[in-house]
C-alpha cells in the first residue's frame, strides 16, 4: 500500500514550490533555462562569498604561515598570516565554512559540466506540448478561479482585494 507523504510545513512548502516550478516551467526549454539560472545564481552567489570571506580571513587550505608560528604574543606576526591561525571557536568555524564553500563551488562546477549535456537537447513542438500537457495535470493551477473560490471558504482570507 502507498505510504502517505509527510505533512510537516518543510515538506508542504517543499510539494508547493515543487508544483510551482512545473507549473511555470512547463516545457523542457524552460526546465533547461531554470535549471541553468538557478545553478549559475548559486555559483555566483558561494563564490562571491567565499572570495569575500579569503579576503577576510585568508585562504582555508593556506598553511597556517612561518610567520604565524612564532613566539606566542610577538607582535610583529599581526597580518594575514596571523588571521590564519585559528584563535578562536568562532575563527574555526569561519574556516570550516570556507572549506566546505570551496567543496560545494568544485560540485557545482561538476555539475554544470554534466548539465551542459542535459541542455543540448532539442525536442519538436508536438513534445514540448506534451510536457505543457503533463505539467498541467502533475501541478494544476493553484490560483485559478475555482480554487481561489474554495480557498477563501475554506480560510476566510481577508487578503483578497474586495474588501475596500
Ligand atoms: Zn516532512
Amino acid at each position: 500500500m502507498p505510504e502517505e507523504p509527510c505533512q510537516c510545513p518543510d515538506c508542504q512548502r517543499f510539494y508547493r514550490e515543487h508544483d510551482r516550478l512545473i507549473r511555470e516551467n512547463a516545457s523542457l526549454r524552460q526546465q533547461q533555462e531554470l535549471n541553468w539560472a538557478a545553478l549559475q545564481s548559486f555559483r555566483t552567489l558561494a563564490g562571491r562569498v567565499l572570495e569575500e570571506l579569503q579576503k577576510q580571513h585568508g585562504d582555508a587550505d593556506a598553511p597556517a604561515g612561518e610567520s604565524g608560528k612564532g613566539p606566542a604574543g610577538a607582535p610583529a606576526a599581526k597580518g594575514a598570516a596571523a588571521a590564519a591561525v585559528p584563535e578562536s571557536p568562532e575563527l574555526e568555524a569561519i574556516q570550516q565554512a570556507m572549506a566546505d564553500l570551496e567543496n560545494i563551488n568544485a560540485h557545482l562546477f561538476s555539475i554544470e559540466v554534466l548539465m551542459e549535456r542535459i541542455f543540448d537537447v532539442r525536442v519538436p513542438e508536438e513534445v514540448e506540448q506534451k510536457f505543457r500537457e503533463v505539467a498541467g495535470e502533475l501541478a494544476p493551477d493553484p490560483l485559478n478561479a475555482d480554487r481561489l473560490r474554495l480557498n477563501r471558504l475554506l480560510h476566510q482570507t481577508p487578503d483578497l482585494p474586495d474588501r475596500g
